[in-house]
């Protein structure tokens, strides 16, 4: 027997799979060039333009039958990836090539993804530059069917683990209604659509497992371990019947979970916390009342923006957000204005309108509140849209990236004439429509103090929070070891902006990822946090924590961590603290 073999990569999504390997070898197309006789080009051109067809067909079907819950970010990469297969540098740019080097169609595939490979390579801007990986999966699909692969598939996935270099949305979708136990990719981050998928329907999946296709074989049996990034191969029975006494013990602890639902989040020593639901789309309201959260801390609004070629007018919003507000049937709403800019980009057509959102450093740009400060039109519909709905129940109106009192001025203003609009329309809207800013930008940590007097709420993206504090993009994984949200410094902002709060007398929440850590919470709450809002998912683990601490003594013991000089610190702190 061969040895037990383990690899690691980055568990993107929890739990424990046992299953057989199916080994898929993707974005490795193999071409040669052959000189095709003059005779023979207006064939090849058709045979290419058939294959273009083909790829049309499949990835519309995909489309057409996507499962009810996938998240809106599969679509709307299925829905690029169908956008190039109509643009001229796919779809006539390997055509002329045919034509004019008498060549045969996989190779002026080949050659035309390589030139637009190094197109991009040439790119400043990180978000573009991965767009080359969309440009892989159309060019791999048309080739796949250009060398009559991909029609069918020996075999179901049923129970399969899937072992890939990196998949396309398309193709992940596929395997998923299939039933594959688990996902493993040499490529792929923690935001890449196969991350998404995974996470959204339960499957473990590790992605970023580097030379992982030359270590496992097709039909091996194999341990995905979501939780811990591992793969196992090799393995002998004790290394399965401990694996299988993990998935038992996993599905009894979600069980257990779900039994909490209708618990109220309340501490030992009777302090009560309040566990509320971040949501992109209105969908999404669903999970947020199956975990019963006491209501929606973030509401994403940028979402309803992203991916389609006209922008949604005022009433689309309107219903839109007042749908949300019925559905909570009197539980608080916090709508989020546009965070458009940054990773979040508009449609292909809105791109270059307004103007900077593609700007050289978009993370440092005209992002969020800077942008609906410069587009008032755009802004003004937004916010005429939330006051509409909040005649309707309690609705809370959040500021993203507020770096300086003055936006905040500003913000308010264009808010009070809306309302002066609305007025004189006779609509109904909440005239105490409470206005909090996210505090995510350390300036705004900083100033949190001089913010409160001007604001009903904070609220703490610690997610943005890190990243501007470290200088390090949350999206760029070489920089995993510098981003960390237990870094001495955000604690200190984290803590700041809580006195704030305090001081001023009004709520602080935190709806960035911190918030739904389990981790974490105890850390949290010893700050003072009292507000947490997070993955519906996470619900009810935060609330077993909360059921089972004591606030007042973490309170005293958590002024310690303050002091610590670094993050391997903070975090051997966190391990005592969550140990008792
Ligand atoms: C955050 O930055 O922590 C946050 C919640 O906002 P987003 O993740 O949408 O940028
Ligand atoms: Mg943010």
């Amino acid at each position: 027997m061969k040895a037990c073999l383990g690899l690691h990569g980055v568990g993107v999504s929890r739990g424990v799979a046992i299953g057989q390997a199916y080994v898929i070898q993707r974005n490795q197309c193999r071409v040669r060039e052959r000189h095709l006789p003059a005779s023979q080009i207006e064939a090849e051109v058709v045979r290419f333009e058939e294959a273009l067809g083909r790829a049309r067909q499949q990835l519309w079907a995909v489309r057409d039958d996507l499962p009810p819950h996938t998240p809106i970010d599969i679509a709307s990469f299925i829905d690029t990836h169908l956008l190039m297969l109509d643009d001229r540098v796919i779809a006539r740019d390997p055509v002329e090539l045919i034509r004019a080097r008498h060549c045969n169609a996989e190779w002026a595939l080949k050659t035309q993804r390589d030139a637009l490979v190094k197109v991009f390579d040439a790119m400043d801007d990180p978000y573009l530059r991965t767009r080359k990986d969309d440009i892989d999966h159309v060019v791999c699909l048309i080739m796949r069917l250009l060398q009559g692969e991909g029609e069918s598939r020996p075999g179901s996935l049923a129970g399969r683990i899937i072992i890939a270099d990196d998949l396309s949305p398309a193709d992940t979708v596929t395997m998923q209604n299939e039933g594959v136990a688990a996902f493993v990719t040499e490529y792929g981050g923690p935001t890449s659509h196969t991350t998404i998928l995974a996470r959204s329907l339960g499957i473990p999946a590790i992605v970023g497992l580097h030379n992982l296709m030359r270590y496992i074989e097709d039909g091996e049996a194999l341990i995905v371990d979501g939780d811990l990034g591992v793969v196992i191969a090799n393995f002998d029975e004790r290394g399965r019947s401990l694996y299988q006494q993990k998935q038992r013990n996993a599905l009894r602890h979600r069980q257990a979970l779900e039994g909490l639902a209708q618990q109220p989040a309340v501490s030992r020593d009777g302090i009560s916390v309040s566990l509320l639901a971040n949501i992109e789309l209105k969908e999404d309201i669903k999970a947020t009342t199956q975990v019963a959260a006491k209501g929606v801390g973030l509401y994403r609004t940028e979402f309803l923006f992203m991916n389609r070629n006209r922008l949604p007018d005022e009433e689309e919003q309107y219903e839109a957000y007042v749908n949300v507000v019925r559905k909570l049937d009197g539980a608080p709403l916090t709508i989020r204005t546009l965070d458009l800019g940054a990773d979040k980009t508009l449609t292909s057509e809105r791109r270059e309108a307004p103007r900077g959102v593609m700007a050289t450093n978009p993370a440092l740009g005209l992002r969020a509140i800077r942008l609906c400060l410069r587009d008032q039109a755009l802004f003004k519909t937004q916010l005429r849209a939330i006051l509409r709905a909040s005649a309707e129940g309690p609705v809370n109106l959040m500021l993203p990236m507020i770096t300086s009192l003055q936006e905040i001025g500003q913000a308010i203003s264009l808010i009070e004439q809306a309302k002066l609009e609305l007025l004189s329309e006779g609509q109904a809207f909440d005239h105490a429509l409470p206005v909090g800013a996210m505090i995510e930008v350390p300036a705004a940590a900083l100033s949190a103090h001089v913010f409160a007097r001007h604001l009903d709420f904070l609220s703490i993206g610690t997610n943005d929070l890190t990243q501007y504090t470290l200088a390090a993009d949350r999206l760029d994984n070489m920089l995993d070891y510098l981003y960390q949200q237990l870094h001495p410094a955000v604690l200190r902002l984290i803590d700041m902006t809580l006195k704030a709060g305090r001081k001023a007398g009004i709520p602080v929440a935190m709806c960035g990822e911190m918030a739904g850590e389990p981790r974490y919470t105890r850390l949290l709450l010893g700050l003072g946090l009292r507000e947490f809002s997070m993955q519906p998912a996470m619900v009810p683990e935060i609330k077993r924590v909360i059921q089972e601490v004591e606030i007042e003594p973490l309170t005293r013991r958590v002024r310690r961590a303050l002091s610590l000089p670094s993050s391997i610190e903070v975090e051997q702190f966190v391990d005592r603290l969550n140990r008792g």
